[in-house]
């Protein structure tokens, strides 16, 4: 440890201000540690917990030979740390999705409100119901435009996706607040945004539903995995029936087709006792995970504050980020494109595999007008549904090409996404923001010169 400290230090002061990428020395040699930020901590703890699923033969949570109730568990901590009044564990962030629009009921003839920065499960779960997904503008806090939604919404619009997008809640209060005025159901997409909060209150608790995912690049992971939270009775209920065989279930497990308004079409969704199990540990950790990522990256941030050239995607509440990305915005798209190469030559780079920094505009299937699916109206069967249907003759006008939405265009080109691993250390932390200083040093004076 000690002489790896005093290497880095050698090789700072040795560092050139010719950039690397120009034939320079670069601020680091070492790769930055892995940037999957639960993974990073799974050890004893989820091992046993593992351990004592298998060792009981009991991999299922519903029933089976001394049941674990990982799961079980898994859910009631969740509700006690979050103080959401339903929890349900479910295989996936985009099932969760899936299983929250059916329970809301909507389908051909609903509009859902969609921002134009988001994940394709949102798009796919209103796709696969029958309903028409509408674009919306974000705003410089990269999650979805309150004065954009407000001025699209038409009698057509039934609910809206808000995507919790890269850690932290952008005008989530605001749009809460429309949402109830306009009578549409919100749900919250929190997969990128577990253990973050606003003002004090925690993600899923603004909406009728919230959905988080425990995919391996989240902030807390079972591999596979999710979360969906709601506070309303009837309506856990149904997403109950529907995350499973389109039933809820007795207290013993058994399927319980006895009520009329609970026998619906199942989307086979349970979570595994051995998910259960790994995020059941991970949760337990997810407060050291979330505050080591957001000291981190406030860290970079603060460094690099009065950087010329460099701006930052709004977060409105730091002290409920998540810390898991820091997003820098360049002022035209060639510079971040340089920017991002620059940086990697320094040195801000992880492990074969990692992408610790990358140009958003790398990342493409996050913009809604590179998802060929929804640019093209794609569908899963012969006919088309659901662009085709009668009841959708409402969209038929609707575009999501590029141009639809100024801001996300915008956006789109110029920014580059540093993602913070929650292992950063000190060095770590600062030879990123000198990196980052050199290199938007660089790029000021050379278009200065231009
Ligand atoms: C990861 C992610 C999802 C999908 O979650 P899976 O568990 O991979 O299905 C959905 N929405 C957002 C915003 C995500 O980041």
């Amino acid at each position: 440890m000690k002489t790896e400290a005093k290497a880095t230090k050698k090789s700072s002061i040795k560092t050139s201000a010719l950039l690397a990428l120009e034939g320079g020395l670069p601020v680091r040699t070492e790769p930055l540690p892995w940037d999957y930020p639960g993974a990073s901590f799974i050890d004893e703890e989820e091992l046993e917990l593992v351990t004592s699923v298998v060792r009981a033969h009991s991999p299922f949570r519903f029933y089976g030979p001394q049941a674990q109730h990982m799961v079980d568990m898994l859910e009631h901590e969740w509700r006690e740390t979050f103080g959401h009044r339903y929890a349900l564990g479910v295989s996936s962030g985009t099932a969760g999705l899936t299983v929250s629009i059916a329970a809301l009921g909507l389908g051909p003839g609903d509009e859902v409100m969609v921002p134009g920065y988001l994940c394709m499960s949102g798009l796919a779960a209103i796709v696969r119901a029958g309903a028409i997904p509408r674009l919306v503008d974000i705003d410089d806090t990269f999650c979805m435009s309150p004065d954009d939604l407000k001025a699209k919404i038409t009698p057509r619009t039934k609910a809206v996706i808000y995507n919790h997008m890269c850690g932290a809640p952008g005008h989530i209060q605001k749009i809460a607040e429309l949402c109830k005025k306009w009578h549409l159901s919100l749900i919250e997409d929190c997969s990128q945004a577990a253990g973050a909060s606003f003002e004090g209150t925690p993600v899923g608790r603004f909406g009728d539903i919230g959905v988080f995912s425990f995919q391996l690049n989240k902030n807390m992971t079972s591999g596979e995995g999710g979360m969906v939270v709601c506070q309303d009775h009837a309506l856990f209920r149904r997403l109950l029936a529907l995350h499973d065989l389109g039933y809820p279930r007795t207290l013993n497990g058994a399927l319980d087709a006895s009520r009329e308004h609970e026998q619906l079409w199942g989307m086979g969704a349970r979570m595994a006792e051995l998910s259960g199990a790994l995020a059941l540990a991970q949760l337990r950790k997810l407060p050291q995970i979330t505050s080591a990522m957001r000291k981190a990256k406030w860290a970079i941030r603060k460094g690099l504050a009065k950087t010329p050239g460099l701006t930052f995607r709004e977060v409105p509440d730091p002290a409920g980020d998540s810390g898991a990305f820091l997003l820098l915005l360049l002022e035209n798209a060639p510079r971040a494109k340089y920017f991002t190469d620059a940086l990697r030559a320094e040195g801000v780079c992880g492990p074969p595999g990692s992408v610790p920094c990358v140009a958003l505009s790398e990342r493409s299937l996050h913009w809604y007008c590179n998802i060929p699916s929804l640019v093209h109206k794609r569908s899963n069967s012969r006919e088309g549904f659901p662009w085709t249907h009668p009841d959708n003759a409402f969209a038929y006008d609707y575009s999501y090409c590029k141009g639809t939405l100024p801001v996300c265009d915008d956006y789109h080109e110029r920014t580059v996404v540093l993602t913070i691993a929650p292992t950063l250390k000190d060095q770590d932390i600062k030879d990123v923001t000198d990196a980052c200083q050199k290199v938007a040093r660089v790029v000021q004076s050379n278009c200065l010169r231009q």
